[in-house]
């Protein structure tokens, strides 16, 4: 068991990364970052920012010994960076977690051997093969590269057998999985997490809507059935159980038709679907995490309120410094803004998250404090 005045290790530095680090030092822990860039969001808030590729695997192995525990919070690291982390220290999740979410193929074939409910997919390497696998899976499907995809980057919507070709290009011709389209009624997600001890903990099924495939407004709880709702946590457990991951881990659904389950990605890592458990949960999903790669025991998950949040995208500074206090002048209204200095298009700079009395309140707040932050005149204080 690591206590506080123990030092974390975070490969990877951003958004997910500071929120971890925020909360590890509000407990008395030590932060170390490693990063590939200087200042980054993680680096400004931990104690020691570690700037080096992930393919240096001497400063890896240096920044290890440096620390009593590795975490990520980035699933793309390459397998031998966890690898040499390991020799060293502690590494949890263990680096076979991510051998197996950071690749889409690899991910299917899990969940599907696992009995797991997925969508209908086939490896595919060449065009030939996005040919015959079309004929198998039919229309309308996607195809998405295999290797480091994530907020819908390298994928094509194939509408027509013509199309194949096509979309074989716009994914860079790579090793590829090809899935039937869902026509889902909604996105949910299940953030939960698995102690050292075996304990498991969730906090409860979200509804999640994308925009330009990037998570753009996420509900808690979602309301759904109560038999759809614990059969998204039963799946979520077989997850963690058979990755046997020490952590934090987010499993996103498609609810289709009929009320039918798909599992559709694993995230083994906090995310952003569980950015309200900042304000309105009794455990974090941040604090979970740190107490679960710390072999502590797993916090109470209790949700106090529904709740929503709000990511806000690069796209809001278009027009130039958003409204801040036009948001801020609204009740309970949590902003958090992850200290990125450019606002590029699609490029997630902050969220905000509002409890309410009722989900329905807590979405329309969240949506009013959102646009707020584009209106253009700032009121001075009375
Ligand atoms: P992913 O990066 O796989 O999570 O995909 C990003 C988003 O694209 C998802 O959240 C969905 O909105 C959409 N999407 C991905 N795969 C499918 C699918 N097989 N059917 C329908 N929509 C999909």
């Amino acid at each position: 068991m690591l206590l506080p005045g123990a030092t974390l290790g975070i490969l990877g530095s951003g958004q997910l990364g500071r929120m971890l680090a925020l909360e590890a030092r509000r407990l008395g822990y030590r932060v170390q970052v490693f990063s590939p860039e200087s200042d980054s969001p993680t680096g400004q808030v931990a104690d020691r920012e570690v700037v080096a590729a992930y393919d240096d695997l001497d400063a890896v192995a240096g920044f290890a010994r440096g620390v009593d525990v590795v975490t990520f919070e980035f699933e793309n690291v390459p397998a031998a960076t966890a690898a040499a982390a390991a020799a060293h220290t502690l590494v949890r999740p263990n680096g076979a977690v991510l051998h197996t979410t950071q690749h889409r193929r690899r991910e299917k074939d899990f969940l599907a051997g696992a009995g797991l409910p997925v969508t209908p997919y086939a490896a595919v390497d060449s065009l030939p093969e996005l040919e015959a696998a079309l004929k198998r899976i039919g229309l309308p499907a996607v195809l998405k590269t295999a290797g480091f995809g994530y907020d819908g980057k390298g994928q094509a919507r194939i509408n027509a057998a013509s199309e194949a070709a096509a979309a074989w290009q716009a994914i860079g011709a790579q090793a590829a999985i090809l899935e039937a389209w869902v026509p889902f009624e909604r996105e949910l997600s299940v953030v939960a997490a698995r102690g050292a001890d075996g304990d498991y903990r969730h906090f409860g099924v979200v509804e999640n809507t994308h925009a330009q495939h990037i998570l753009d407004l996420t509900v808690a709880p979602a309301a759904v059935p109560p038999e759809v709702a614990a059969e998204a946590v039963a799946i979520s457990r077989v997850v963690l159980e058979a990755l046997e991951v020490v952590g934090v881990l987010c499993v996103e659904f498609f609810l289709a038709p009929g009320g039918k389950l798909l599992v559709n990605e694993l995230a083994p890592r906090p995310h952003n679907s569980g950015h309200f458990t900042l304000e309105a949960c009794a455990t974090s999903q941040f604090e979970q995490q740190l107490r679960a790669v710390c072999g502590l025991p797993l916090g109470a998950t209790d949700q106090r309120a529904p709740a929503a949040m709000a990511q806000l995208l690069g796209d809001l500074w278009a027009g130039g410094e958003p409204n801040w206090a036009a948001a801020l002048a609204l009740p309970g209204v949590a902003l958090h803004l992850y200290g990125k200095r450019v606002a590029r298009r699609g490029r997630k700079m902050g969220h905000l998250t509002v409890p309410a009395p009722t989900v329905e309140e807590a979405r329309a707040r969240a949506l009013a404090a959102r646009a707020a932050l584009t209106r253009e005149t700032i009121r001075p204080h009375a």
